[in-house]
Order: C-alpha cells, then structure tokens, then sequence
C-alpha cells in the first residue's frame, strides 16, 4: 500500500510489486454522506420481507458463481494467494451462507412465544422478535480480502440492515468488486456501500452512527476500535489475530498428518487468523518420521506466481509483513533453534517471497511460539505427555483455533475439550470459517462475539420481548399500595412457590390466600 499526495493509496500486486489501481481514501465527509445514506435506506429495506431479501441473496450467489474467474483473478492478483485458493477458500463460504441463509433465515429469526412458569405471572405470554439493529459498520482485513466481508455482509443485509463497507487500504479492488456485485444483484443503493481508504477512513466510520461494528483484524487496531466505539456505546464484535495450536497424538497416522499440518502452516502463505503456527507433536515411535515427511512436503511446496495453477504458496503481502517474519524466524535461530527447511528470503521471484520454513528446538521464550508470525513458519516441539501438549497450547495470549491429530477420535475429542479457543477441528484444520452453519470467533486476545450461524445471527438483530398481559384489570400483587398485609402475602407467596418442606409450602399458600383478599393496610 502506498500513500500519495493526493490522498489515494495504490493497491500493489505483491508477486511483482505493480500497482494494480488506485482508490481515494475517504475522509469523515465522505464517511458521514454514506452512513446517512444507509439510515435512510434502512428505513424501507428493513420492511422487505424475507423471501424479497433472499431472492436478491440468491441472485448474488448466482453472480459469484458466474463471475468466479473474474473473481479468482482479482484476489490472487491483490493478495498474491494462489489460485486455488481464491476459488477454494473465498468463494465456497459465501457461497455456502448464501443457500444457508435462504433455507434457514426464516426460521431461525421467526418470533419465539414463551409462557411464564410462575403462577403470578401465568396471565401473561411473552413474545421474542428478532428485528434488524440498523446500519452495521464492517472493516476487513486483506487476507481473506473476499470471504470475510462476503459473509458477513449478506447475514447482515439478509436479516434487513444495511451496510458500510471498509475493505482493507491492501486490497480496497476486491472491496470495491464487493459493492458492484451487490449492486448487480440488485440491492437497493443504499444496502451495501464500500468506503475505501486507510486506517484513518476505518477510523472515521467507527465514529459515526452505527448500530455494530464487525471488525476483523489485528489486535492492536481491535483495541484502538473499542476505544473509537465507546463514546457512542456503539456495540464491536471483535475478530482479531490467532496463534493456532496443532496437537498430534502418538497415534496418528504419519503421512497423511505430515500433510494436513504441511496445508494448514502454508496456505495462503501462512496469512491466516487460524494458521497452523505452533506443531506440539507427542513423543511415540513415529516422531521422527513424521518430522521427516512434514520437512519432505514443505521442501517440494512450489513457491511463485500466484495465478500459475501449480503454485502451492504465493508472497507474503508486502515488505512489513517479511520483516516480522524475518525477526522471528532469526530469533529463534539465535536462541538455539534448528531450521530444517527454508529460514531465508526469496528475492529471485521479484515480489514478497519467503520459502516455508520448518523449525524444531524451540520453546516458549521465542516470539515464533508465542506472538503471530502470520507467515509461512511451522514451528515443531517435541513433548513427552498430552497434559503437557495441551498446557503448552494453552499457555498463550490467544484463542482462536487449534487442531488435533489422531487415529483414536475419542482420544483427540477429549483434548479438543481441554483447548482455550472458540473451534478445534479433528483431523483438519482452517476449513470452518467455510461453514456458515457453524460459529466462528475466539477467546482471549482473538477477540469476542461471534459470526456465522445462529449465534452470529444474533450479533445482527435486536433481540425484542414483548411481553402481553391478558388478565384484563385485575389487580398485581406488584403494584401499589405496599403496607404490612402485602408483605405478608409477598412473604406467603415466596414461601409457597419456593419453599423446599410441604407443611411450609401449604402454609404459605394459605398466608398468601388470605393476605391476598385482605385490604391493604
Ligand atoms: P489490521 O488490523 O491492520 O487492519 C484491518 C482493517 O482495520 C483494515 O481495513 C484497516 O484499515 C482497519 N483499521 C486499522 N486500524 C483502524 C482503526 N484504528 N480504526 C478503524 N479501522 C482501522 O489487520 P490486517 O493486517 O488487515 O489483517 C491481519 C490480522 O487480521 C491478523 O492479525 C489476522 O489474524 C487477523 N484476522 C482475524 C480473523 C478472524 O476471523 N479472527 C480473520 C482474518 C484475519
């Protein structure tokens, strides 16, 4: 990303270090305008019924699915993932949440009736809606530059709010791809807008009158969010940074483990929240096999241009992003570690390119075990018992996700209970936040709140109860006036409902019944 005078910033292919566009950077007028916009919006698209909001939800996933290669190539070209992944890992989940939506919204949001237990209140019945909030803010990160928003944008507009948009300042062309394909679909204006610009845009929309802020990102700018929010009170569900854990069991089987944890360090260059970033492997017979077969599939990875279909993992997102990297990985070295693949640079390819990098004898004194490296490490440390697996996993600032590997899955269940994180997957890794049936979202430093599923639905709607009383005039043993024959009935009624003797129980229904009808002195 670069900063010119003329308050734009160039979005740079980081395969090759070509500007690839060039977008403005919104200020608080611009950011103000499009949050007025979507007020005024709101007003007639939260009357929409559902199957009028679903027929366009299923028109945008129609043009997703049309307009895929397109797409694919933007986000390779901006992000420098590989090509399979851009179709893989951004598209199928916002293509998944929008048939999720269509065939489950409806129901999931329908008005719940509850009846009260107590027989005080056996007059009443309750009523739960769920109503859209309003205008809800969305700032994305770059590395699932398309997916992350996607998802969220449509559970947003799908329960009848509208929208701000502010795709990160390293990939503001998928965001702004993002807007025209609503716009396509046929969303009303207003629905979804897109704000581009830097961090100083992002600043501005959380300042602004905003139902929720959904932000996904780093820890240091979720914190300064929070901070943004509170003057208005305006509600943030935070997705923040990860440092996933990978357990492996003395039972799992080797080449096919040595696989799994190869994909979930390397793909998208290890730039995912929920990367494989740490290996505790537990001490059995096939240690070192398993070591020797990770460092055999990391070594043959293809590394280059992301839009070549045999390339396995494209560059880092630009020259910070290597410089963190770099400090960890040399770090470690220095504190004793032993790199058994990769560990340098590749200035050759011309972009950001840095090799995946295998690293045994390292412990927790090492930022590469503790902080996120966000980059293609994979870490290994060796540990003689599952307790010490998972307090190792544990012993972190995040929790996000972690991963366990077996042959037993009662085993590995198990341990899956005892991780501090928001999903563990068994015997995978990264997949979930594909699936929008389920929730996503982390403990600890990763944040708090939740996306995708009911509960993520949950974040997007007020929670209403109504509740209505059809006793028609009589009297509330709640209302005034108070005096000492209502204490007696009040002291009845509890010694009655929740007295644990029956004698007592029978008494204070008799004290009750008595005071109740008495006049109130
Ligand atoms: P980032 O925090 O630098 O930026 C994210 C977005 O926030 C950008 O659009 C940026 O312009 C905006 N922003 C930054 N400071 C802001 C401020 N003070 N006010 C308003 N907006 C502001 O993060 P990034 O580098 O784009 O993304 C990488 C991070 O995101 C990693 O830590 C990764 O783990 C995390 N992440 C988390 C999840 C998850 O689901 N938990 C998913 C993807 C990425």
């Amino acid at each position: 990303m670069v900063v010119s005078k003329t308050a734009s910033i160039q979005s740079i292919n980081p395969a090759n270090r070509e500007v690839i566009g060039e977008v403005p950077i919104m200020g608080a007028t611009e950011v103000k305008d499009a949050v007025d916009r979507a007020w005024k919006t709101y007003e007639t698209w939260q009357l929409v019924p559902y199957h009028k909001r679903i027929k366009k939800v299923m028109e945008l996933r129609r043009l997703i699915e049309a307009s895929a290669d397109e797409i694919a190539q933007l986000v390779s070209t901006e992000v420098g993932k590989p090509i399979v992944e851009s179709y893989l890992a951004e598209m199928t989940g916002p293509l998944d949440s929008c048939v999720w939506l269509a065939e489950n919204i409806e129901t999931l949001l329908k008005d719940q009736v509850v009846q009260m237990s107590n027989p005080l209140l056996a007059t009443k019945q309750s009523v739960i809606t769920f109503e859209p909030l309003g205008v809800i803010g969305v700032i994305a990160p770059w590395n699932y530059p398309f997916s992350i928003p996607v998802m969220t944008i449509l559970m947003a507009v799908a329960c009848g709010n509208t929208v701000i948009l502010k795709p990160s300042e390293k990939s503001p062309m998928v965001g702004i791809k993002i807007g025209e394909l609503f716009e396509k679909a046929g969303f009303p204006g207003g629905v979804l807008q897109v704000v581009t610009g830097d961090r100083s845009t992002g600043e501005q929309l959380t300042k602004c009158d905003l139902s929720r802020i959904i932000f996904t990102g780093s820890v240091a700018a979720g914190s300064k969010i929070m901070a943004q929010a509170a003057p208005n009170i305006t509600p943030v569900s935070l997705e923040l940074g990860g440092k996933d854990a990978a357990i492996v069991l003395p039972d799992a089987p080797v080449d096919w483990t040595a696989r799994g944890l190869v994909w979930g360090a390397f793909t998208n260059a290890g730039q995912a929240c929920a990367s494989i970033e740490r290996v505790y492997i537990i001490k059995g017979k096939n240690t070192q096999k398993l070591i020797d077969k990770i460092v055999h599939y990391a070594s043959t990875l293809k590394v280059g241009s992301p839009l070549e279909p045999t390339t396995d993992v494209g560059p880092v997102i630009d020259e910070g992003q290597l410089e963190i990297i770099e400090a960890h990985v040399n770090q470690a070295k220095e504190m004793g570690a032993e790199i058994l693949t990769g560990g340098k640079r590749n200035d050759e390819l011309g972009g950001f390119f840095y090799p995946p990098t295998v690293l045994t004898n390292v412990n927790h004194t090492m930022d590469i075990m503790t902080k996120e490296s966000f980059g293609p490490v994979m870490p290994i440390m060796v540990v003689d018992t599952e307790d010490e697996a998972v307090a190792r996993a544990n012993d972190c600032d995040y929790g996000l996700c972690a991963s366990v590997w077996a042959g037993g899955l009662n085993r590995a269940e198990a341990v899956a209970r005892d991780l501090q994180v928001g999903t563990v997957l068994i015997n995978d890794c990264l997949v979930s936040h594909a699936m929008p049936q389920v929730p996503w979202g982390g403990l600890k430093k990763s944040g708090f709140g939740r996306s995708h599923s009911l509960f993520g639905l949950m974040d997007l709607v007020n929670i209403k109860h109504i509740s209505i009383d059809s006793s028609g005039g009589s009297h509330r043993i709640w209302w005034y006036p108070y005096g000492p024959t209502r204490v007696k009935t009040a002291r009845g009624g509890l010694k009655f409902l929740h007295g644990t003797f029956p004698l007592g129980k029978i008494k204070g229904l008799f004290i009750f019944i008595f005071n109740l009808f008495r006049k109130a002195k």
